[in-house]
């Protein structure tokens, strides 16, 4: 066990500092002007989203508009399967829009209808978090406006019906690879001419300061509501939690909940078709230390130091960075970060489907993938897997490249 409790108790008070940092990670590396308005929303998070009024109100669209708490299931089939582990999953595909992305796009958009924001800028890369952050802003009845690659908007038709559906205006980049990368640097430059008016939404702990701990503190949630539904069911706490890592915010919320108990935490990364160059998206894995996006993380270069080509069958997994609290409890040694590649985790995408009746997104079969094996390594206890999203997005994609198997491999 990776964990010595007095180091924890008062972790939440020290990072992030005031700054935005965690230990040399975080910041907020932007020009002068996104620096005002990144102040202006840091300043607002502290008085708007401690107050009473907001928590009640977030805690009612929680209830009556996104479906939580979500549930904890117990996996009975898959943990006799395996042998003598007992695997459970916290429910985040249950969410309303089908991932834990709205837990806290509805917290970002919150706060920009209390800071009296009358239009929401986002970037998105496969289209989720556009599709979450499009709902918050119909709820709220805010403008939204979604950059997104060229490329992008071709792959992803259906997410982009979805957005313009709920009223958002899907707005196409040309520049460069014409993918999150530019989509990002795009958000950025229509956000810096209109702070005033608008606030921008990120999609993951990532950005400059205040999104990578406002992204964890509404995320965690998931974490707190964990802990308790855990202890209550089965009388203690899991020996380990396990949770897809691409920019990082469902294990940063899941994660939330258990660092200052005495359980091991697992971020898992994609290994995608290997370790060679381009063929995988596994951060911190591989890694080393850079700024991108206006944040101080790890990250994976390309022989210029610049943002290397990634990839992983998962869509929402491949984002050369992760957020930059990832990065410190990966050298506090807090939090393992370990990788698991398509194959394995195709499997464990049609195990969890067959044997339980729930089609995962290919983004939580990852967890669901590694904490199988993990299992089979503990041979005691228990793993709480965090299923971030729900498979319905995959479905064209899984039929056409993988068919349906004859058998279950685990
Ligand atoms: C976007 C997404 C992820 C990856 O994002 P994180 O910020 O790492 O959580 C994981 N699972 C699902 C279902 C997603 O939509």
């Amino acid at each position: 066990m990776i964990f010595n409790q007095t180091d924890f108790d008062t972790y939440f008070k020290h990072y992030p500092t005031k700054d935005g940092f965690y230990g040399n990670y975080g910041g907020a590396y932007v020009n002068d002007q996104l620096k005002k308005a990144m102040d202006e929303i840091a300043d607002a998070y502290f008085t708007i989203c401690k107050s009473s009024r907001f928590i009640d109100e977030l805690r009612k669209i929680r209830r009556d508009f996104q479906g939580r708490p979500t549930p904890i299931t117990y996996l009975e089939k898959l943990s006799k399967r395996i042998g003598k582990v007992q695997l459970y999953a916290k429910r985040e595909d249950l969410n309303h829009t089908g991932a834990h992305k709205i837990n806290h796009c509805m917290g970002e958009a919150l706060l920009a209808k209390y800071m009296g924001k009358k239009k929401i800028i986002a970037e998105t890369g496969a289209g989720q978090h556009g599709v979450a952050i499009a709902t918050a802003a119909a709820y709220f009845g805010l403008e939204c406006e979604v950059y997104m690659g060229a490329v992008d908007i071709k792959k992803q038709a259906p997410n982009v019906a979805r957005m313009k559906i709920l009223g958002a205006k899907v707005i196409e980049v040309t520049e460069g690879e014409q993918t999150l990368k530019e989509a990002v640097d795009a958000a950025f430059k229509a956000y810096s001419q209109e702070y005033e008016n608008a606030i921008y939404c990120i999609g993951s702990v990532v950005g400059p300061h205040p999104f990578p701990m406002m992204v964890r503190d509404f995320q965690s949630v998931v974490g707190i509501e964990a802990r308790e539904q855990f202890t209550s069911l089965t009388g203690e706490l899991p020996d380990a939690v396990v949770a897809c890592v691409g920019g990082g915010s469902n294990a940063m919320g899941i994660f939330s909940g258990f660092l200052n108990y005495p359980v091991d935490l697992y971020g898992v990364e994609p290994l995608g078709k290997g370790l060679s160059f381009g063929n995988h998206a596994a951060s911190l894995n591989y890694g080393q230390e850079g700024i991108m996006h206006g944040f101080n993380s790890i990250m994976l270069k390309d022989e210029n130091g610049n943002p290397a080509p990634v990839y992983s069958v998962a869509s929402g997994l491949d984002y050369p960075s992760s957020g930059p609290e990832h990065a410190f409890l990966r050298d506090l040694g807090r939090v393992k970060y370990d990788v698991i590649g398509d194959d394995e985790t195709i499997n464990a995408f049609f195990a969890l489907s067959k044997l339980e009746g729930i089609i995962p997104a290919i983004e939580s079969a990852h967890a669901v993938a590694y904490a199988v094996q993990l299992a089979k390594k503990l041979n005691t206890g228990s793993i709480l897997i965090n299923l971030s999203g729900r498979g319905d997005k995959d479905m064209d994609f899984i039929i056409e490249k993988y068919g349906i198997p004859e058998k279950i491999t685990l």
